[in-house]
């Protein structure tokens, strides 16, 4: 992978990692607290229920209990007892009826003699009651609570555990699960015998059950063997009594939760797939003589949609939040990848700015609004000096309106313009450049500036033209050279081909008479100084745009731009004079003159010809040999 991209994801994982730290925590937090809510939320409910369905049980149990005593006192039971005449039995049916419908709990009113004969026995079943006929009456001694019965003192109310209604020593079906409440019934002193009220435990159940929530499932009360003697299905219900059923307990079903109901007093307990909550009762229900639990199942799936719920709801803000937090990380490395271009990029726009070359930067309306050190160094403006002023300041005067205008013509088409330009410094000296200006676009192609850079060439072109000098120039003579004369021969010669028009140009060659005499003579130094002195007579006496140039040994040639023969002629003559007078006609000069054509070789031929007429003609002379009368010759 590209390292770029490395460092990029990278950054991007540093920076999700810092700016979601945080956050991460306390999603974290939010979903532990969550479970904890769960389980809080669970247990605190089941144990509500529990709670509540335990205070229904003992104020129902204690209501029943306490009618007890009053019912076994009654005068109406005593005279039914001592007289059973039908109206006394009937007084009591009628007081027993009227007793087991007012409390509704009740399933059976007994009266059993010291032997265990029922005496008085009434059934009260689906709000109907009946008194058992005399003929059914059975004799109870066998069963298991006579004993309990032949131990109560008087005034005392026991009951035994939660049993089974029988039939004839038979287990009754449908079950009728029933708490006998017991008690002596006496008679100045003396024990006659014993009332029993059975509870019809299904009735207080279904009661309990119909009050309780709908969220948790029905409770179940266990004995303390683990069978249920309480619950939704009472088929199943009394293991220990009912062989079919033995299986049928929590001991066997589920062990692990009868192991917690067995050493916790109330817990809770979760299986995988159910809560159950259990509760042991007979400690504060001291109506049952033996241990008995309740447990609650709550079905998980009631509190795992709230839960879900809760935690869907949580995972959506935290992914919203992962991807809020992606995109600001992502933004933020795009900044800093941006941030650290720009910096690099500004650094070296710092850099180039105070680089070599002098800068200039305009706006779009050619107004400068940047220089850089090097162009206040070269022109002498400071930046305030040129601040939101246009470029044109600088302008030597040595350019043509044209000149700029194909300049900006360049910079709108191409973008860049290169070229040698003499501009004006502060000082008001002109210098010349080489000036590079570029324009910079926006994203639409419109120009936004312009970007001028130049060296300052001036020093240069001094050297130059110093160099070119010095190469064109007769180190003795101190005047234009051959070479000068030659290449300003053939450009006077193209400029008058390029316009025939125009006035005339001319040629001269100039020769020093009886040269040699003057070395035989005086020496060669002498000589020397002569051909200066001519020399700078020459340049003297001739017009400024005239060239003055040494030919030859002691020879010179001018050149005379738009200038007639007759005028060359004349200032030769002017020449030939000032020579003679300058070395007191010593030293003369003999001129051959021509006017010049197209033709730089003939022109020269032409002109020599005319000196050689000149010195024939007895030196110090001028002569003139027309182009044209050259040709003739030749
Ligand atoms: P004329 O009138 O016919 O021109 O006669 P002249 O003596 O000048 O003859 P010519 O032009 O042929 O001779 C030129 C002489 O000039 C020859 C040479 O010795 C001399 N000479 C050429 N160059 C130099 C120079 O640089 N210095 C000196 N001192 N003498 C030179
Ligand atoms: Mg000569
Ligand atoms: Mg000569």
């Amino acid at each position: 992978m590209n390292t770029n991209i490395k460092k990029l994801i990278g950054q991007f994982l540093c920076t999700l990692f810092a700016l979601g730290l945080v956050p991460a925590l306390y999603f974290k937090s939010e979903f532990n607290r969550i479970d904890v809510d769960y389980a809080l939320n669970i247990k605190q409910s089941s144990k509500n229920q529990i709670e509540y369905i335990f205070h229904k049980l003992a104020s129902i149990m204690k209501e029943t209990f306490n009618a007890v005593p009053s019912m076994a006192d009654s005068k109406i039971l005593l005279r039914a007892i001592k007289d059973p005449s039908l109206d006394h039995q009937q007084a009591l049916n009628d007081q027993w009826v009227v007793l087991a419908q007012s409390h509704q709990y009740y399933s059976r009113l007994r009266y059993l003699d010291l032997d265990g004969n029922e005496v008085f026995n009434l059934s009260y079943n689906n709000q109907k009651a009946t008194m058992v006929p005399s003929n059914e009456l059975q004799n109870k001694s066998s069963r298991s609570y006579f004993k309990t019965l032949q131990q109560l003192h008087i005034g005392e109310v026991k009951s035994d555990n939660i049993d089974l209604e029988l039939d004839h020593g038979e287990i009754a079906y449908p079950l009728a699960p029933v708490l006998r409440i017991m008690t002596p019934v006496t008679s100045e002193g003396r024990i006659l015998g014993y009332f029993i009220a059975n509870l019809d435990m299904l009735k207080i159940y279904k009661r309990l059950i119909y009050q309780v929530s709908s969220s948790a499932t029905e409770p179940v009360i266990l004995n303390k063997l683990g069978h249920i003697i309480l619950g939704p299905n009472i088929e199943e219900a009394f293991g220990h009594l009912i062989e079919a059923h033995s299986d049928n307990t929590y001991a066997k079903q589920y062990p692990k939760l009868w192991l917690s109901i067995q050493s916790e007093t109330s817990s809770s307990y979760f299986d995988g797939d159910n809560w159950y909550f259990h509760s042991r009762i007979d400690a504060n229900l001291t109506q049952l003589s033996d241990p008995a639990y309740m447990v609650i199942r709550m079905q998980n799936q009631q509190f795992k949609k709230q839960y879900l719920k809760d935690k869907q709801s949580t995972v959506i803000q935290s992914v919203a939040l992962f991807i809020l937090i992606s995109i600001i990380s992502v933004a933020f490395v795009l900044w800093n990848r941006n941030h650290k271009k720009n910096s690099i990029e500004s650094q070296v726009a710092k850099a180039a700015m105070n680089g070599m070359s002098a800068l200039v930067i305009t706006n779009r309306n050619n107004r400068i609004i940047k220089v850089n050190q090097e162009f206040t160094r070269v022109s002498g403006y400071e930046f305030e000096d040129v601040k939101g002023r246009q470029p044109s300041m600088f302008a030597s005067g040595r350019y043509t309106q044209e000149f700029y205008i194909n300049m900006w013509t360049e910079l709108q088409k191409v973008g860049v313009w290169e070229g040698e330009v003499v501009n004006r410094c502060k000082d008001g000296s002109l210098i010349t450049e080489i000036l590079r200006i570029q324009t910079i676009k926006d994203s639409k192609g419109i120009i936004q500036f312009y970007v001028a850079s130049f060296v300052d060439i001036s020093k240069h072109k001094a050297l130059e033209k110093k160099l070119r000098a010095l190469s064109e120039k007769d180190t003795l003579a101190e005047c234009w050279n051959r070479r000068k004369f030659d290449l300003e021969l053939r450009e006077e010669c193209r400029r008058v081909d390029h316009s025939p028009s125009q006035s005339q140009s001319c040629l001269a060659v100039l020769d020093i008479d009886h040269f040699k005499r003057i070395n035989d003579s005086f020496g060669h130094d002498y000589g020397d100084r002569v051909i200066q002195k001519v020399a700078k007579t020459l340049q003297r006496e001739s017009r400024e745009n005239d060239l003055v140039a040494r030919i030859g040994g002691e020879e010179f040639g001018i050149i005379f731009p738009k200038t007639t023969t007759e005028e060359a002629e004349f200032i030769l003559n002017r020449l030939k004079v000032a020579v003679s007078i300058e070395f007191d006609d010593i030293v003369t000069v003999s001129c051959g003159v021509t006017n010049i054509t197209n033709d730089p070789t003939l022109n020269y031929k032409c002109a020599d010809l005319a000196l050689y007429e000149a010195k024939a003609a007895g030196r110090n002379n001028v002569c003139l040999l027309l182009s044209s009368e050259m040709s003739e010759i030749a």
